[in-house]
């Protein structure tokens, strides 16, 4: 392996960010319309809430795991729905464009990361391979960040090391994940976090957003 890689959060970093915490009531009060306790899923992130919930709700002899599997695949059609809506109405920031074409001609593979869905991600970025050279949406990967194996699923793919590497995001699970591989962690203050919590979370810098990544190339 060689090269040196920069791996982007997308919603937050490079478009605006998805409304997560609407999202998170609407997938939550799914468990609970299901009869889910609170307890079973009360700190966990989007998909992670179904996940949770099904798995207790087949746990219960009382519930058909017919109906179990019925409430996983609404919850999960509904936040596809979400994500398809919002991706409608959303494009790349002004520049993006310009800045990812710079850091490739520069030398930089170019990988995105995301927990959104393929489909929103090419609506949202329909010429995306002119400019990224891999995406690992939800549907790509069996482990979603923070969980480490989908950034190095992105890093494999790109034949670059991590210690070679960025994490870009405006998420503490961005910053979390990459610093678990040892990547370089750069958090953006475009998205749901501010540079305290990002720092907290493992950034090594924050940056207004994705625009002084050009830094990086004097
Ligand atoms: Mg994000």
């Amino acid at each position: 392996m060689s090269g040196k890689g920069i791996l982007f959060d997308f919603d937050g970093t490079l478009v605006p960010n998805l409304d997560l915490a609407d999202m998170r009531r609407q997938i939550a009060a799914m468990a609970t319309a299901a009869g889910v306790p609170d307890a079973v899923h009360a700190d966990l992130y989007i998909v992670e809430i179904i996940e949770a919930s099904h798995a207790w709700l087949v746990a219960q002899q009382s519930v058909e795991t017919s109906l179990a599997n019925q409430y996983a695949a609404a919850s999960h059609q509904r936040i596809h729905d979400i994500e398809m809506e919002a991706a409608e109405n959303t494009g790349l920031f002004d520049d993006a464009r310009r800045v990812l074409m710079q850091l490739r001609n520069a030398g930089y593979k170019l990988g995105i990361v995301t927990r959104n869905c393929r489909a929103a991600v090419t609506t949202m970025f329909p010429d995306m391979n002119d400019y990224i050279d891999c995406l690992h949406a939800r549907d790509d990967v069996e482990h979603l960040k923070p969980d480490p194996r989908h950034l190095q699923s992105n890093l494999d793919t790109l034949s670059v090391e991590p210690s070679a590497s960025i994490m870009v995001g405006d998420g503490a699970l961005d910053m979390r994940a990459g610093r678990e591989l040892n990547m370089r962690c750069i958090g953006v203050l475009t998205g749901s976090n501010d540079a305290e919590a990002l720092a907290a979370a493992g950034a090594d810098e924050v940056l207004a957003d994705y625009r002084g990544l050009v830094r990086l190339l004097t």
